[in-house]
């Protein structure tokens, strides 16, 4: 034990990374409103530098929280003077963090030896950002590359555009990696690009979805967030702006759509990991994504992965209200549900964000609003079920039970989205919401119980 804590304490300094050594990640089960309203002023309590996962919002989820070393006392002696039940889920995250880095080094050497991409492992910007050329060269005839914008710290931001032809196709968005630390989405984005490039004419599902629409791709939705996580904190969520009149960095970009703007769940001060911003739309991340959608004026689903978890969510979040096409996106969600089920039995938990995860206490994912535009929106968190809860490593079998999941979700949804839209079709459809969780981690599962 001390041999890795030397180790860890020895990496993360030669690579100027922040270590996690000692923290623990806490599972808390609450039982009743009264708990809830202590942990949500647990979360209040800054010195203690929580990072809570899962947040305290319903009764039906734990919630998972990162204590650092120093807090850890007193956390643990918060929780049983109050009755509060928990469970150690990970005893030392760098433990867990150091072996994810193990394997991605390991992957790289076999990766620069054969010059191949390995699309069941986690890679840095650079080397995401040169598979997008790679695969825009050859499946040049499917498959482009285009620039929306660029971060705050000035990094393009690529979205790929899948296209068979025709002009201003209804089109489907999907975007990875909003919230930089869930890495398991920036490599699904880029699994789910190879696989439409290379099964363009081979699997029918995706080569009839291309014939009718096309699919833009935005693997690294957070640049600067994600080159963070590489070389200075695993566990950073927002972009790297600047906010005025705080030392705080960040925005978390979820909380800073233009639809229930400050509203629950989304919080007011700089420092907090779901800091909104200033303005709807001040991070330039968010606003590239918005005018791109705008300008096209024919997007008609909306997808966004998000981990972890193994849900599939649909509006709204900032309010309980049902919206108008209710009927149509929770039979979406069913559809996408049950497809997956009957491929490797992994099961969904289907629902609006407010009865799925906020229940009587009202949260929000923010859902993307763009003026005079009303796309399906279709976020979908993907990663580790929530029984292993974390945002790191994944073991390689589960990538592909995963990336095979999603894809299968999204040719079913698009698929199907495009089938209710020709019949329902209305000028107020609103933005679906789809948190997926791909499952069957049985493997990473048992991992992790070996490190603990
Ligand atoms: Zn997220």
């Amino acid at each position: 034990m001390k041999l890795i804590l030397i180790f860890s304490a020895l990496f993360g300094a030669a690579l100027c990374l922040e270590t996690f050594v000692g923290h623990q990640v806490l599972r808390i089960k609450i039982k009743n409103e009264e708990q809830v309203r202590k942990l949500q002023f647990l979360e209040t309590l800054e010195h203690l530098k929580l990072d809570f996962w899962i947040n305290p919002s319903t009764f039906s989820r734990p919630v998972d929280v990162r204590v650092p070393a120093n807090s850890l006392q007193a956390v643990k002696v918060f929780l049983e003077s109050h009755r509060i039940e928990y469970s150690i889920l990970i005893k030392d995250l760098q433990a867990v963090l150091d072996r994810e880095k193990q394997e991605m080094v390991a992957s790289q050497q076999t990766e620069r030896s054969s010059n191949t991409f390995n699309y069941g492992i986690y890679h840095s910007l650079s080397s995401i950002y040169e598979e997008l050329d790679n695969l825009a060269s050859e499946y040049s005839n499917v498959v482009s590359k285009l620039q929306i914008g660029q971060s705050y710290e000035k990094r393009p931001l690529y979205v790929l555009k899948f296209s068979t032809g025709g002009s201003n196709r209804p089109a489907i968005w999907i975007d990875a990696g909003i919230h930089s630390r869930e890495w398991v989405t920036q490599a699904s984005a880029m699994w789910i690009a190879k696989k439409l490039a290379s099964d363009y004419g081979n699997d029918p599902s995706i080569t009839s979805l291309l014939d009718k629409m096309d699919v833009f791709l935005l693997p690294v939705t957070n640049p600067d967030g994600y080159e963070f996580t590489h070389t200075t904190n695993r566990m950073w969520r927002k972009t790297r702006s600047k906010n005025a009149g705080s030392l705080c960095i960040g925005v978390d970009p979820n909380r800073n759509w233009d639809a229930g703007f400050g509203g629950p769940g989304a919080s007011s001060n700089p420092c907090s990991d779901s800091y909104r911003g200033p303005s709807a739309n001040s991070e330039v991340e968010v606003k590239s994504v918005v005018d791109f959608i705008k300008n096209h004026g024919n997007v008609v689903a909306f997808l966004t992965l998000h981990s972890y978890s193994q849900l599939l969510m649909y509006p709204y979040g900032y309010k309980c209200t049902q919206p108008a096409d209710y009927a149509e996106l929770d039979a979406l969600g069913k559809a996408a549900a049950n497809a997956i089920q009957s491929l490797h039995g992994t099961t969904f938990t289907v629902g609006s964000i407010c009865t799925t995860i906020c229940e009587y206490f009202c949260c929000s994912e923010p859902l993307r609003a763009v003026p005079g535009q009303q796309p399906l929106d279709i976020p979908l968190k993907v990663s580790p079920s929530w029984e292993e809860g974390c945002f790191c490593r994944v073991a390689p079998s589960d990538f592909k039970f995963s990336q095979e999941n999603l894809i299968l979700a999204l040719t079913n949804i698009t698929r199907m989205a495009a089938e209710l839209r020709s019949i329902l079709r209305s000028p107020s459809v609103p933005f679906l919401l789809l948190f997926f969780r791909p499952s069957q981690w049985r493997q990473h599962r048992l991992e992790l119980r070996l490190w603990h």
